[in-house]
């Protein structure tokens, strides 16, 4: 059974705190093996990660197959059925779509001094996506990480993908050649994260490592970076769903579900005005979630995780949600973008019952890689603007650095900065000696 509460208990805060602190990972204990992995790989490049892969995937390698060669790949895809290359076609046309217009622009203007100031977009030279596949494929997160990378006009993308037992998903390559990506190494966990940083002989390093994982993942994520740049740590999945009392219970459950089936540590919350809904939507998990096929799995989400809440209305329901900060947000209620222009602090908003969370898996446009664990309060989901740096310019004319060059030789002065206040000075007597046309 999941934990019900309703706002009006006297024990409510405390009962809600207890809930928003609950640890749903544990990846401390895996910090010393990742290093230990990330520093053979520095030390003994492609021989470690056959070895790895060998011991960890129970696959065998040689550095001449890490990575998949084009026959390969184009024997892989020819598996594949005409039904699920529409679907990812669809899936992948969608995605480009809406990332093509988070295309930032480029801005430039002259102050009134003559200083022509501005900035600069460009994008990283090479990302590296890691594509999970450990105990399931993740064909849409091939297409979440390689669409905006490549509207971003990213030149190299590398994937690395685990392929335990040597068993490939053809569905992870196709999606990786709908987004242009053809360099693709067979190796997973902490070592493809390594390899992807640090280069061995077989693969060169990338400037961004983007892309979901285990704890093995997440850590080693944590530990190259600053050697190149990361996303975010996205940690188990978690949906929010806010209804009112007239929506249909079976598919507010199915939705919960939906998270649940992730991950034993996924989190799925129901925030509903009306008791009785809440109730129903408890008796409708109950019935479905036996039949689901990862049934062990969203059971144990629901029974450690799960929680109803019974708020007073739909103004509480906001202030509780923007606590919660969700990866997903779900709005089932009668006016959605009321309540949505309340909620400000989350990853992705789902308006209206024809609305699943799922949809925003696969097909909806925006991206699926979100933040997790109330990480919303001060992060966005993977974009178009993760693989672009953004570069300042600035050009001042003689009469702008006469202008304001004073300024800056009394603040170098202030810092103790000599050459600073030097290099300004030289110019401005030069300048005052020949004074600029
Ligand atoms: P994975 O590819 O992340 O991990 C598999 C690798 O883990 C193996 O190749 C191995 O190298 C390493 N590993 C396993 N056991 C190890 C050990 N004892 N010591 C050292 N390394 C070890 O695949 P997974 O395990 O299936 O995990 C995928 C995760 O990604 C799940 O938690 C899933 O929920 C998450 N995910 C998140 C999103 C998202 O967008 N947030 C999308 C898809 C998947």
């Amino acid at each position: 059974m999941p934990v019900t509460l309703n706002t009006s208990d006297p024990d409510f805060e405390a009962r809600f705190a207890d809930m928003l602190s609950a640890k749903r990972e544990d990846s401390a204990d895996v910090n010393d093996a990742v290093a230990a992995i990330v520093r053979d790989v520095r030390q003994r490049g492609d021989a470690a990660l056959c070895e790895l892969t060998s011991r960890f995937d129970r696959l065998d390698l040689t550095p001449g197959r890490l990575r998949f060669s084009p026959d390969e790949i184009a024997a892989q895809i020819a598996h594949v059925s005409s039904q699920d290359r529409a679907a990812l076609t669809l899936a992948a046309d969608r995605i480009r779509a809406y990332h093509a217009r988070q295309m930032p622009e480029d801005a430039s203007w002259t102050d009134p001094q003559g200083a022509t100031l501005g900035w600069r977009w460009s994008a990283v030279s090479a990302a590296g996506l890691y594509v999970p596949g450990g105990q399931a494929a993740y064909p849409s997160s091939v297409l979440m990480n390689a669409i905006p990378a490549r509207v971003a006009g990213v030149e190299r993308l590398v994937i690395c993908v685990p392929t335990p037992g040597g068993h490939v998903n053809p569905l992870v390559l196709l999606a990786a050649q709908l987004s242009g990506v053809t360099e693709i190494y067979r190796i997973g966990g902490a070592q493809a994260i390594a390899a992807m940083a640090y280069g061995t002989r077989t693969i060169a390093p990338v400037d961004k490592i983007t892309g979901p994982g285990n704890a093995y993942v997440a850590a080693a994520k944590r530990q190259v970076f600053g050697k190149v740049g990361i996303d975010m740590i996205a940690g188990p999945s978690e949906v929010l769903v806010i209804a009112e009392g007239d929506q249909h219970p079976d598919w507010l459950a199915l939705d919960l579900l939906a998270q649940a089936e992730h991950d034993a540590d996924a989190q799925s919350i129901l925030i509903t005005t009306d008791p009785a809904l809440g109730h129903a939507v408890a008796g409708a998990v109950d019935r479905i979630l036996p039949g689901l096929p990862r049934a062990r799995i969203a059971g144990a989400s629901w029974r450690d995780y799960g929680t109803i809440i019974i708020a007073r209305d739909l103004d509480e329901a906001a202030v509780l949600s923007n606590r919660i900060a969700p990866e997903h947000l779900e709005l089932c209620v009668d006016d959605p973008e009321a309540l949505a222009a309340k909620c400000v602090h989350a990853g992705a908003i789902f308006l209206g019952p024809h609305t699943p969370e799922a949809v925003g898996d696969y097909v909806s446009g925006p991206n699926h890689v979100l933040p997790t664990a109330r990480s919303a309060r001060f992060s966005s989901g993977l974009s178009v603007l993760d693989f672009l740096k953004r570069t300042t310019m600035a050009r001042l004319t003689p009469g702008a650095l006469n202008a304001v060059g004073h300024a800056a030789m009394r603040l170098a002065a202030a810092e103790g900065l000599q050459a600073h206040g030097e290099s300004i000075r030289a110019r401005l007597e030069h300048l005052n000696e020949r004074p600029p046309a």
